[in-house]
C-alpha cells in the first residue's frame, strides 16, 4: 500500500475506532458510497469488488445476484469475504487496520454462527445520532449474535422494520444506513415508542461482555491506524 499517493476512494475515518462501538465494515461501505454520491450497488460492482480480483465477488455484484447481498453479513465476520473486503478497501482508501471493523481479530472464536444473517439495531441510537446531527453508522457489535441489547439506552435491539416487518440485509443495492431498503421507513424511534422491560438481565450481561471483548481488541489498533 502506498500512502504517499492519492487514494482511489475518500480516506474516511471509521467511526468509533478503538471503542466497543466501532463501525462495521458494511456500514463503512455504505458511508463510502454516500460520500461519493453513488449507490452501494454501483460502488460494489464498479470499484470495490474488481480490486478483490475474486470472481465469486465480481460476478455476483455485477449481476446484482441476490445470494451475494444475502451473504453480505459475512463481510463483517471472519470468513474469506471479510479478508477480501478488508484488503480491497485498504487498498482503495489507504486506511489501515480495517480488519477491526470485522470479527477477523477474534479468529480464536468459532467461525460459524457469530454474525446475525440480518441486521439488528437500536432505534434510539439512530434517532439520537440523527437529531444531534452526528453521522449515522451501524456498530459492529449490533451484528454479533449474543448481542440483543443496547447498553447505551438499556433497550432490546430491533431486528425487523416497524413498518413493513421485513428483515434487513447488511447491504442492498440502494440501501442506506438507518432506512429500510424494502419500504423506505426511517428506523430511528423516540424512547416512548420502543418496547422496554426491566427483565433483560442476561441480554444486558451478554451484550456488555461482548462490548468489553471488542474494546480490548480495538485498543491496540487505535494506536496503529494510519489516517
Ligand atoms: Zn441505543
Ligand atoms: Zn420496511
Amino acid at each position: 500500500m502506498n500512502n504517499n499517493s492519492y487514494s482511489t476512494l475518500y480516506k474516511i475515518e471509521p467511526i468509533g475506532f478503538g471503542t466497543a462501538y466501532v463501525e462495521s465494515l458494511t456500514s463503512y461501505i455504505y458511508r463510502l458510497s454516500r460520500e461519493h454520491c453513488v449507490s452501494a450497488g454501483d460502488i460494489l460492482s464498479d470499484v470495490i469488488t474488481p480490486v478483490t480480483g475474486k470472481a465469486y465477488l465480481t460476478n455476483g455484484f455485477q449481476r446484482s445476484c441476490d445470494p451475494v447481498y444475502k451473504n453480505s453479513y459475512k463481510i463483517n465476520g471472519m470468513d474469506q469475504e471479510a479478508r477480501d473486503f478488508v484488503s480491497a478497501l485498504q487498498e482503495l482508501t489507504h486506511v489501515n487496520s480495517l480488519e477491526f471493523l470485522t470479527l477477523l481479530p477474534l479468529n480464536w472464536l468459532p467461525a460459524k454462527g457469530m454474525i446475525k444473517p440480518f441486521q439488528s439495531w437500536c432505534p434510539l441510537c439512530y434517532e439520537e445520532w440523527s437529531s444531534t446531527k452526528q453521522p449515522l453508522y451501524t456498530p459492529l457489535i449490533w451484528s454479533i449474535i449474543p448481542v440483543t441489547f443496547c447498553n447505551r439506552h438499556q433497550v432490546p435491539l430491533v431486528n425487523s422494520c416497524h413498518k413493513c416487518n421485513k428483515k434487513i440485509l447488511y447491504l442492498s443495492r440502494n440501501g442506506r444506513i438507518g432506512y429500510c431498503p424494502n419500504c423506505g421507513a426511517w428506523l430511528g424511534q423516540e424512547y416512548n415508542d420502543v418496547a422496554y422491560s426491566a427483565f433483560f438481565t442476561y441480554d444486558q450481561w451478554a451484550s456488555e461482555k461482548v462490548a468489553l471483548i471488542i474494546e480490548k481488541c480495538k485498543k491496540a489498533a487505535s494506536r496503529t491506524v494510519n489516517l
